[in-house]
């Protein structure tokens, strides 16, 4: 039998080295209790790092069109109205409430946010947003905020596992103690225990092939929480952005179009007038991107794939000085220089609505198991996220949850880490098994086949019967995977034994999207369905739970938390 590494042990363990987990763990070490980080990648390369256009805040440093200022007010109803009304509206209400003491704790943490010319943190238009309120770092505010975070973690000295992929939650007598990972260089398994668990494992949009998101974003945390016997919800809510680099789904921040660009279809008309008559180019993303998939399908697309985004008028110094990244992108990945040409750009994949079900404190449905971030739906998004506005919950939750957890765990004795023991033998015998098997199906056509699946069955529009047959289709996959058998069989640092890994758990995080998404008979924010295109209150005016029962996903609905703005007609 292998020998086993000892058990590690903490008051608090954090899954995720995201700007959620970073600054849940400043705020545990700040009350004295003692945790551990774990992430699968160096905590720089988690997926925060990427964040480009800003971070929303009613700092009313900047007027809005009609000359008033903004408050938070204001913020939590853009962001409700951008919901499509299904957003928890006392979980909205705390966000906004602390977004600008969270922007400038970050600037006395080391955030160094653009500025105004009098010296004022400096703010942009974003689309929904009825004010000027996104506050960034040129298009570099996610590398900004996270560099800030991981230096305060480590001048803390607290514990960061990295490159530790997590493989098991451990819950005994009905409470999570800990969890159990894989140690990439190694190839050795660990044991954690703790009186509670924080995932902050982020989103899962790497199930689709035509992603933003890094490759790391594979839902993990919704599947190991959903293992668990944790609720998800509202998982098929799935934003698309609208503006990605043609044929690299790399993203072209929404700030170009908060600087002023423009989007424009192959008769140069600048569409979105017909679609968003108010907010034209700065309407919410889902809008945005619907208008330039049926422009594109109308044949006044650029090669039958893509529109245009302009940023031109704004001239090479404010690009240079407010864009900086966004023209690098351009010139690196499509050979065009902004300057002088337009982009083309392509919706796709950016950003998952839904997650592990947690009340506003960030309890999930088990004792000890807390969620933050974009692992979690608490839900401050509903139907679709504002851009700005998942910075903004990640500090914000990543805090308030934290708060939450150390007063709930403080009075708990240790916990027995004999659980935990166990756990590290079932995952010992489960590598073992994966690796030992003889010559089956190869694990990256299986990977990539899938991914394009779910893009086309359940993309930006939806219907009954495609996403009938998506649903089969994920079903098979999860029978392949047990056919499925890696090149490289050593436990030592083996990638191909990570990506089996989230395979497996993007298999039930897919199939509880596909059953959410064809149970909700409606269109409602980034859920458009050209058989149900209109949205229906009176029917589903709720949220839709995802459980694991008995092997497979069952749902069922809870009520959406209502508040400050009842629903109406959601133009823009
Ligand atoms: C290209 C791009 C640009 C964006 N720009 C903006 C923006 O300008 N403004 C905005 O508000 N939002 C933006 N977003 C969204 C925002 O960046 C993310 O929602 C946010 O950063 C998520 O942070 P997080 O802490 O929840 O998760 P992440 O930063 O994704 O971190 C997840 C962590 O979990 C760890 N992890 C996951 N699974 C495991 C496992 N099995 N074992 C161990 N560790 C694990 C990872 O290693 C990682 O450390 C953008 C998104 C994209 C794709």
């Amino acid at each position: 039998m292998t020998e086993l590494n000892a058990v590690h042990a903490s008051d608090v363990v954090i899954i995720g080295g995201g700007l959620t987990g970073l600054r849940a763990a400043l705020q545990v070490f700040r009350a004295g209790l003692s945790c551990a980080v774990i992430s699968k990648v160096h905590p720089l390369r988690s997926h925060s790092v990427a964040a480009q256009g800003g971070m929303n805040a009613s700092l009313a440093n900047v007027a809005g069109p009609d000359g008033e200022m903004d408050s938070w007010e204001r913020h939590a109803y853009d962001t409700v109205k951008g919901s499509d009304f299904l957003a928890d509206q006392d979980a909205v209400a705390s966000m906004c409430r602390e977004a600008p003491a969270a922007v400038y704790e970050l600037e006395h943490l080391g955030t160094v946010w653009s500025r105004l010319e009098d010296g004022r943190i400096a703010q942009r238009p974003f689309g929904g947003a009825g004010f000027p309120r996104t506050c960034y770092a040129t298009d570099r505010t996610g590398h900004n905020i996270l560099h800030t975070l991981y230096e305060q973690v480590t001048d803390a000295k607290i514990p960061v596992y990295e490159e530790f992929f997590v493989t098991s939650l451990v819950v005994r007598e009905g409470r999570c103690t800990g969890c159990t990972a894989l140690e990439f260089l190694t190839g050795t398994v660990h044991g954690f225990s703790a009186k509670a668990v924080l995932m902050a494992t982020g989103g899962f949009g790497r199930i689709f092939s035509r992603s933003t998101n890094a490759l790391i974003n594979t839902g993990d945390g919704a599947a190991l929480a959903l293992r668990a016997g944790a609720r998800l919800k509202d998982m098929e809510f799935v934003q698309f952005h609208p503006t990605t680099l043609r044929g690299t789904s790399i993203l072209i921040s929404e700030a170009a179009r908060g600087e002023g660009g423009i989007l424009l279809n192959r008769d140069g008309e600048r569409f979105m007038a017909r679609y968003a008559p108010q907010s034209g180019d700065l309407a919410p993303r889902d809008v945005v991107a619907r208008a330039i998939e049926q422009e594109i399908a109308a044949g006044r697309g650029f090669d039958n794939d893509c529109v245009h985004l302009d940023i031109r008028h704004l001239g090479k110094e404010k690009i240079q000085e407010r864009l900086p990244g966004i023209r690098q992108i351009a010139i690196d990945f499509a050979g065009v220089d902004p300057v002088t040409e337009p982009i083309p750009i392509q919706p796709g994949q950016h950003y998952s609505m839904g997650g592990i079900d947690v009340k506003i404190d960030g309890a999930s449905s088990i004792p000890g198991l807390y969620a933050a971030g974009e692992c979690a739906c608490v839900s401050v998004h509903g139907a679709n996220r504002l851009g700005g506005n998942s910075l903004l919950e990640t500090v914000v939750f990543g805090r308030l949850v934290a708060d939450a957890l150390i007063s709930d765990v403080s009075h708990l004795p240790v916990p027995d880490p004999a659980p935990v023991t166990a756990a590290m033998r079932e995952t010992e015998a489960k590598l073992d098994d994966i690796l030992d098997r003889g010559g089956g199906r190869s694990l990256f056509s299986l990977l990539e086949s899938f991914r394009e699946m779910m893009f086309a069955h359940f993309g930006i529009f939806r219907e009954a019967a495609q996403m009938e047959e998506g649903l089969q289709r994920i079903l098979s996959f999860g029978q392949q995977l047990g056919s499925v058998s890696l090149s490289d069989i050593n436990r030592e640092v083996n990638p191909a034994l990570i990506r089996y890994l989230e395979l497996e758990a993007m298999v039930p995080v897919a199939e509880a999207l596909a059953r959410g998404a064809i149970g909700r008979r409606e269109s409602r924010g980034s859920h458009t369905r050209t058989d149900y295109p209109s949205r229906d209150d009176r029917n589903f005016l709720h949220h839709t739970i995802t459980t694991l029962e008995n092997g497979s996903i069952a749902v069922s609905t809870a009520p959406v938390r209502m508040g400050m703005f009842p629903p109406v007609e959601r133009v823009y």
